[in-house]
C-alpha cells in the first residue's frame, strides 16, 4: 500500500492484539514479584549515591525529571523471572522514556547502547558520570534473590506458566480474527468513498 508522506501527518496506531503478548507476559511475572519498602532513610541512602537530595530527585539515567522507580536488573528475563524483586537496592529513580526504551534491557548496555531514546543515543551530557554512578549502585547491596519456580512450588508454577501461554495464544486466535475482521472494515471503508455511504443506523 503506498502512504503518502506529510511532515506535518502522523497515522494513529493500528495496534496488533498480539502486540500485547510481552506486556501480558510482563504483567503475569511482575504480578508475582515480591515487593520490600524501603525506609525513609534507605531512600535517602539511595538518592545520595546517585548524588541527589531529598526533593530533588532526577531521573537516574539522563538528569531529566523523575516520575517514577524502575528496576535497575530487569525482574522479567527470556519471559522468566529472573529473581531480582522489588526492593531498594534494585530499584533507581527513572523518567519514563527511560523507563520504557530500557525495557529488559541490562542498564549499562542500553543506556550507552543504540536503542531509541537511550541516553547515548540523546546525547545527555555527563554519561560515563551517571553509569559510574550507577555501577556503585550496584555494588551498594549484594540484591534480593527468589527463585519464584523453587518456592511456588511445581505445580502453581506449572498452572501459572500455563494460564499465560493460553492468554498469549488467545492475543495471537484473537488477532488472526481481527485480521479477518479489518479486511472487511477496510473494503467497506474504501467502497464509502468511491460509492457512497453504506453506514446505516
Ligand atoms: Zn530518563
Amino acid at each position: 500500500l503506498a502512504t503518502p508522506r506529510h511532515p506535518d501527518f502522523k497515522l494513529p496506531g493500528c495496534d496488533r492484539i498480539d502486540g500485547r503478548s510481552s506486556a501480558i507476559t510482563a504483567a503475569f511475572l511482575k504480578a508475582i514479584t515480591p515487593v520490600v519498602h524501603p525506609t525513609a532513610a534507605e531512600v535517602d541512602e539511595a538518592l545520595q549515591l546517585l548524588g541527589m537530595v531529598r526533593g530533588r530527585c532526577r531521573c537516574a539515567y539522563c538528569g531529566d525529571a523523575c516520575t517514577e522507580w524502575d528496576h535497575l536488573r530487569p525482574v522479567v528475563v527470556g519471559r522468566l523471572p529472573s529473581g531480582y524483586i522489588t526492593e531498594i537496592a534494585n530499584l533507581v529513580p527513572s523518567c519514563g522514556k527511560c523507563n520504557q526504551s530500557k525495557g529488559n534491557s541490562h542498564w549499562r548496555t542500553w543506556m550507552l547502547g543504540p536503542a531509541a531514546r537511550s541516553p547515548a543515543t540523546r546525547h545527555v551530557p555527563d554519561l560515563a558520570l551517571r553509569v559510574d554512578r550507577l555501577a556503585a549502585y550496584e555494588r551498594w547491596r549484594e540484591p534480593i534473590r527468589v527463585d519464584v519456580a523453587a518456592v511456588v512450588g511445581s505445580d502453581l508454577w506449572t498452572r501459572y506458566t500455563t494460564m499465560l501461554d493460553q492468554a498469549v495464544r488467545y492475543l495471537v486466535e484473537s488477532q488472526q480474527l481481527a485480521a479477518e475482521l479489518r479486511s472487511l472494515t477496510q473494503a467497506a471503508a474504501s467502497g464509502t468513498r468511491s460509492a457512497g455511504a453504506t453506514f446505516q443506523a
